[in-house]
């Protein structure tokens, strides 16, 4: 086998689907005999739903779930609709985030890996790992072992294959505990995700539609309550009717949890030929829904990564990569997330200006928008590694392009996917039918005279980032490029 993916949760499936799109022999093994049906992450943002789109998925869940524009903070002291943060996107497709359940998300990812072929083991979870410099053998409990030349542990914020490498996980558990509720409102609330913020604590209510909402509760005065004991449907009225200051009305529960949340990122992304994605990477508050997001993300950052190694062409550096691009946006990840925590949590003296401060801060232009790429994902840049030209746009999100190609409109993003770079380029400089490694790139001839800024030629990375911008390149400067990026 050439990669075992560990876990079966939204990372490891879209990795799985991915090598499997590339090409790549690939395996997931999976400790639960079932399917998960639990909600968790209720939220896909617009970056993802971009990387979901190039592999053809984005529209479907789009068309499930519901889409947001805003989020409208009620805040204590602050009449009327003081705040309205928008979470508008628009260079995007799709300029909203989803509101969906994660098993939702979750069963069109395992669709897509088992239809490229993807087989996924249920029942067999790891206890044991051991790698030579030729591949790695893990053993399953029962005893059974599996061999292949990679393995990624996507298994979860306690991850076994992590705690098999001996890789760190340093950080904390926070002290206070959350309570989610899928719960059904009879009140009417701005089709938005609404945050109350009140002096006893913070109800975060983002709708599912047909009257549903995911309640996430920090309720200050019920820190002392077991977090084994069973949430009543009362205790989540009660705490929403002091926080909020409304009866909304709670008529229906149907799924409930307290959590324990913690804020810890492992300080190593590879050892030798083992990877940590997703939760096993870094876990943080559910606070800006932005767990499953992040994990989908590394999984494309390293899926292409992994086929280029597995097929011997991938340059000597592109494996090393995988840390300093997603490490740092893990990073940033729990700084946000802990910084919505801190607001949430707030201090009496902190309360007492919220009011004050928060329309300030959301209706700030500059500060808004940066919250909104951030949390979206959009902001995400990678440094250009070592050996490669640093050019400009290097690094950053190259977005949705309208080309023409044969005379026949497309986008950029439906040419994405398979794993293979795409050469865009508009100049000619490269002759006619000359592809010179169609297995890893497609040569696109755009009859669009401009791409990006100046840039008459891109060359796109297979996660729709950029890896290369010219102005009028000359053939020669672009074969450099070519090499640097696409071979050994
Ligand atoms: C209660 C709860 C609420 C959450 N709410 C939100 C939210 O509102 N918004 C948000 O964005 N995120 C939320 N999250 C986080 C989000 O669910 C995760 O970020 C996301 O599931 C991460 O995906 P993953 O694939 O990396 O890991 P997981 O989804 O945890 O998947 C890991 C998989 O690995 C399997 N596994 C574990 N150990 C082994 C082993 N030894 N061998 C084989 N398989 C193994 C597990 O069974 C699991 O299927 C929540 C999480 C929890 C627990």
């Amino acid at each position: 086998m050439s990669v075992i993916v560990v876990g079966a949760g939204p990372t490891g499936l879209m990795l799985a689907g991915d090598l499997a799109a590339a090409g790549i022999p690939v395996k997931v093994l999976e400790r639960r005999a079932e399917e998960s049906n639990l909600t968790r992450a209720f939220a896909i943002h617009a970056r993802t739903l971009e990387l979901l789109d190039m592999r053809g998925l984005a529209d479907k869940l789009a068309a499930e779930g519901l889409k947001v524009d805003e989020v409208r903070p009620h805040v204590k002291g602050v009449k009327g609709d003081g705040v309205v943060f928008n979470v508008r996107h628009p260079d995007s497709r799709f300029p909203y985030l989803i509101i969906l359940g994660q098993a939702r998300t979750e069963a069109a990812l395992a669709e897509r890996a088992r239809g490229l072929g993807v087989e996924i083991v249920r029942g067999a979870e790891v206890t044991g790992l051991a790698q030579d410099g030729a591949g790695v053998t893990l053993t399953l409990a029962g005893g059974r072992t599996e061999r292949a030349g990679y393995v990624v542990g996507c298994d979860g914020a306690h991850s076994a294959v992590r705690r098999l490498l001996g890789v760190g996980f340093s950080g904390r558990a926070y002290d206070t505990r959350i309570l989610l509720a899928d719960v059904r409102l009879e009140a009417d609330l701005p089709l938005a995700v609404n945050p109350f913020m009140g002096d006893d604590g913070v109800v975060l209510l983002p709708p599912y539609g047909g009257g549903w909402y995911r309640a996430t509760i920090w309720d200050r005065t019920g820190q002392g309550i077991p977090i084994e004991r069973p949430v009543a449907i009362e205790e989540v009225r009660d705490a929403m009717l002091r926080i909020t200051g409304r009866d909304l009305g709670v008529a229906e529960m149907r799924w409930s949890t307290r959590f324990l949340s913690e804020r810890r990122q492992a300080s190593d992304y590879r050892v030798g030929r083992v990877f940590l994605a997703g939760d096993a990477a870094h876990v943080h508050s559910p606070l800006g829904a932005m767990g499953m997001s992040t994990g989908i993300q590394d999984a494309a950052n390293l899926s292409w990564k992994l086929a280029a190694a597995d097929r011997g062409w991938a340059p000597s550096w592109l494996l090393d990569t995988y840390q300093p691009e997603r490490h740092p946006v893990g990073r940033q990840v729990l700084r946000l997330t802990d910084t919505l925590r801190r607001v949430a949590e707030a201090p009496p003296a902190v309360r007492a200006v919220r009011p004050y401060l928060f329309p300030k801060i959301v209706n700030h232009p500059r500060v808004s928008e940066r919250l909104r790429l951030m949390f979206a994902g959009m902001a995400v840049t990678y440094p250009t590694p070592g050996p490669a030209t640093a050019t400009p746009l290097a690094g950053t999100r190259v977005p949705d392009l309208a080309l023409t190609l044969d005379d026949r409109a497309s986008r950029l993003y439906e040419q994405l996917g398979d794993g293979r770079f795409v050469l865009l380029d508009t100049t000619q400089s490269l002759p006619p039918g000359d592809d010179p490694w169609p297995d890893r790139l497609r040569v696109l001839r755009s009859s669009r005279p401009l791409l990006l800024g100046k840039a008459t030629t891109i060359l796109v990375r297979p996660d729709g980032y950029t890896a290369w911008t010219g102005t009028f390149p000359s053939g020669e400067q672009i074969s450099t490029a070519l090499a640097q990026w696409l071979s050994r």
